[in-house]
C-alpha cells in the first residue's frame, strides 16, 4: 500500500506544522506504507520524505525537470522520478497511490488535493481522500465545505467522501476502512 502526501513547500508558522509531517512520515514507516510526494527537499515535503526513510520506509518522489532546482528535489529516497511536465506528475502521482493525504500546505497543496477529490466525485477512481486537520489547519476551509453543502452546491455524498483526521492514528485507521460509495453511472468501467 502506498499512500501521496501533499503537503507544503514551506514550513508554515507553527512547529507542530512540520512536526504533523514527521509524525506522518514515521508513522508510514511503521505500517509498512509507502510515502509518494512531489520529490521536493523543503518544507514539511521534505519533512515527510526524511522520516520515511529514516525510520526506514519507502518514499517515492515524482517532480517535473523543471522544478528540480527550484524545489530541490531530494536526492535520497527509494526513487526520485524526474518527469515533464506537472501533469505527469500528477497522473503518475495518483496512479502510484492507493490514497492521498493533504498535511498543512499552500496554494500548491490545495489545489492537488481539490483535484483528487473532484476526480473521485466523478467515479474516475475510487481511493480515499483525507485531510489531516493539524491544530485545526482547515477548520474554516471544513466550515466553507459545510457551506457550499447548505447553498445546494454540493452533494452531501460527495462531501462526506473526504475524511478529515485530527492525528495519525484516526488517519491510517479511517484510510484503512475507508468504503467508497458507488460511481457515478455516467463514468464506463474503461475510463476509471
Ligand atoms: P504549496 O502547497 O504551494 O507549498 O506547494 C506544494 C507542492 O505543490 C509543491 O511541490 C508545488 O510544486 C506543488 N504544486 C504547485 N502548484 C501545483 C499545481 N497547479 N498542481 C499540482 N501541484 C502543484
Amino acid at each position: 500500500m502506498r499512500l501521496c502526501v501533499f503537503c507544503g513547500a514551506h514550513n508554515g508558522s507553527e512547529p507542530l506544522y512540520k512536526h504533523s509531517a514527521t509524525v506522518l512520515g514515521q508513522r508510514l514507516a511503521s505500517e509498512g506504507i509507502g510515502l509518494v510526494y512531489g520529490g521536493g527537499k523543503l518544507g514539511l515535503m521534505g519533512a515527510v520524505a526524511d522520516a520515511a526513510m529514516a525510520s526506514g520506509g519507502e518514499a517515492i518522489g515524482v517532480i517535473p525537470q523543471a522544478l528540480v532546482d527550484y524545489e530541490i528535489a531530494h536526492q535520497d529516497l527509494t526513487e526520485l522520478r524526474i518527469v515533464d511536465s506537472m501533469h505527469e506528475r500528477k497522473s503518475q502521482m495518483a496512479d502510484l497511490s492507493d490514497g492521498f493525504v493533504a498535511l498543512p500546505g499552500g496554494l500548491g497543496t490545495l489545489e492537488e488535493l481539490f483535484e483528487i477529490w473532484t476526480s473521485s466525485q466523478l467515479g474516475y477512481h475510487r481511493k480515499p481522500v483525507a485531510m489531516m486537520n493539524v491544530g485545526g489547519f482547515f477548520d474554516e476551509l471544513i466550515q466553507f465545505l459545510d457551506t457550499l453543502v447548505e447553498r445546494g452546491f454540493v452533494r452531501p455524498e460527495n462531501r462526506a467522501m473526504l475524511i478529515v483526521a485530527a492525528d495519525t492514528d484516526e488517519l491510517i485507521g479511517k484510510i484503512r476502512n475507508y468504503s467508497p460509495p458507488k460511481p457515478p453511472q455516467w463514468i464506463r468501467a474503461s475510463e476509471r
